[in-house]
């Protein structure tokens, strides 16, 4: 019922960083389950490019255990894996150096469709694009992907912009960011736009507030460098949450096309109004039950880097005035479960009597676990007794309202690849949109340097800090529950 699978064109998918974690983990286990579904064509091909020297048949091998380490899926067998490596090649180039570009030009095939994935340290984007416009092995036609992090404020994404064009067309650029390749994600503009039932009460007359929650239970630990340097506003909060804000609160875009969906959630961005610093709690793990504490994981016993942050926006337009916008993320918190929840208004005066209890519609997209939506509904209690009445969840988790095809629904990598050679962009990150993000975070961000601001600190496993729960509180609200 789910998967009406449409092969895409023939294409060569170079991977720059083809050796490191994304690509293993992420990128070559999707193609692979891709491949499986019969999506991409035989004829098509996959590089492998790093600087690391070895043959084709070692890369193979690599990707052999990749696939069987981070999943390509249990019902294939030895025959599909090898007709899958049978479209890898392994180019050894250096983006700094002049050696294996020759090679890689004489590979590249004209009349399919030529992408080119940076799955490697944004300070290589520039000398990756110079090296692909030098050799002449990038056309106009072709296509570069770029990875998180898109810059790390305002002037490095627009000097990392300036470096992207100087070679290539905005229409070229795919920037991912992979939030919006979950199903889930997508469905949320379904729901909006798909359905009468919500878009009419979809604004500040019947909205309370909304709330989006993104909670992992991991912590650092691995990356504790990078992220030491990042924290949970610059790694969560400026790309991931930003892109659900703007699918909840954008304007319905004239049609379903790139442009004009990306043209509505710029403008929900530049509408946001700067953040008072008491609408911000941020929050840093401490040892617990169930780790250590973030300054241990992080290699960094002085670090003031925020794991967690919560936050209240406001979004300065007709259909938002007044709605607050509440997000929260963090690492080492109870449970590892995201969701949007979109709190409907109370009713202005019950008719039932006796009816003491406040009785709200919530409308709960959730991204995981168990991905799926389910709206809060008042119901009469079933029974003799009277009019008393509950809330209950009109529950649809795609697993069981799908069946078992559930488990052929391509993950975010996987479609935003496929949408990367079909050439649709409404699902990547535009240019603009980008530095809009960094524009409203950079001036939060610099308020906490200026202030020296000392994060809360919160115990590992637990909902964040105390203060977060206060930011709630003091608006006579509470966070849902991170079940
Ligand atoms: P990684 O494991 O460190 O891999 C880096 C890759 O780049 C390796 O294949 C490396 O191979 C290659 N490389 C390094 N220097 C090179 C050069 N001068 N020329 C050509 N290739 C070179 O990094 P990663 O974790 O895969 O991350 C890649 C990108 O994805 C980064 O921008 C990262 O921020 C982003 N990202 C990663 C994740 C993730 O889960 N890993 C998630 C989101 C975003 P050689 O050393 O052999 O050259």
């Amino acid at each position: 019922m789910v998967s009406r699978v449409i092969p895409v064109d023939p294409f060569d998918l170079v991977i720059f960083g083809g050796t490191g974690d994304l690509a293993r983990r992420k990128i070559i286990p999707g193609l692979f389950r891709r491949f499986l579904s019969g999506q991409l064509p035989a004829d098509s091909r996959i590089i492998g490019a790093a600087r690391s020297s070895m043959e084709p048949a070692e890369y193979k091998s690599l990707l052999e255990e990749a696939i069987k380490e981070f999943g390509g899926d249990e019902k294939s067998g030895a025959d599909e894996l090898a007709a899958f490596l049978n479209m890898i090649d392994y180019v050894a180039v250096d983006a700094v150096a002049g050696d294996g570009w020759d090679h890689l030009k004489s590979l590249m095939r004209d009349g399919v469709v030529r992408a080119f994935y940076f799955s490697v340290a944004p300070s290589l984007f520039g000398a990756l694009a110079d090296k692909l416009h030098e050799y002449a092995i990038a056309t106009s036609e072709s296509r570069i992907v770029v990875e998180k992090p898109f810059g790390h404020d305002l002037p490095t994404a627009r000097a990392l912009n300036a470096i992207l064009a100087k070679h290539f067309d905005e229409r070229q650029i795919y920037r991912i960011d992979h939030y919006l390749g979950k199903e889930t994600v997508q469905n949320l503009m379904a729901i909006r736009f798909g359905n009468v039932l919500f878009e009419p009460l979809w604004n500040s007359h019947y909205v309370d507030h909304i709330q989006v929650t993104v909670a992992e239970t991991v912590g650092v630990g691995g990356r504790g460098s990078y992220y030491d340097n990042s924290g949970a506003m610059r790694d969560m909060v400026q790309n991931h949450l930003m892109q659900l804000l703007c699918l909840i609160a954008m304007e319905p875009p004239n049609k379903f096309g790139a442009d004009e969906v990306r043209d509505e959630k710029l403008k929900v961005i530049r509408a946001l109004q700067p953040v008072d610093p008491h609408h911000i709690v941020r929050g840093q793990y401490d040892a617990g039950s169930e780790g250590p504490s973030y300054r241990e994981d992080a290699e960094n016993a002085r670090s003031f880097t925020e794991s967690f942050i919560a936050m209240k926006c406001h979004i300065n337009n007709w259909r938002w005035a007044g709605v607050p916008f509440y997000l929260r993320t963090g690492k080492r918190l109870r449970s590892r479960s995201s969701e949007i929840a979109v709190v409907f208004k109370d009713l202005g005066h019950s008719i039932f009597e006796g009816d003491e209890a406040r009785h709200r519609n919530i409308l709960s997209i959730r991204l995981q676990p168990n991905e799926g939506i389910d709206l809060q509904m008042t119901i009469k209690e079933p029974g003799p007794g009277g009019m008393r009445l509950i809330d209950v969840p009109l529950d649809m988790t795609f697993a069981d309202a799908l069946g078992a095809d559930v488990d052929d629904v391509p993950d975010a990598y996987e479609r935003l690849i496929m949408d990367v050679i079909r050439g649709n962009q409404t699902l990547f990150m535009r240019g603009d949109e980008v530095e809009a993000a960094w524009e409203w975070t950079d001036p939060i961000i610099k308020g906490w340097e200026i202030r020296n601001d000392v994060p809360k600190l919160y115990e590992a496993g637990s909902a964040g800090p105390e203060d977060s729960m206060m930011l709630m509180h003091r608006d006579g609200r509470k966070w849902r529950e991170i079940r």
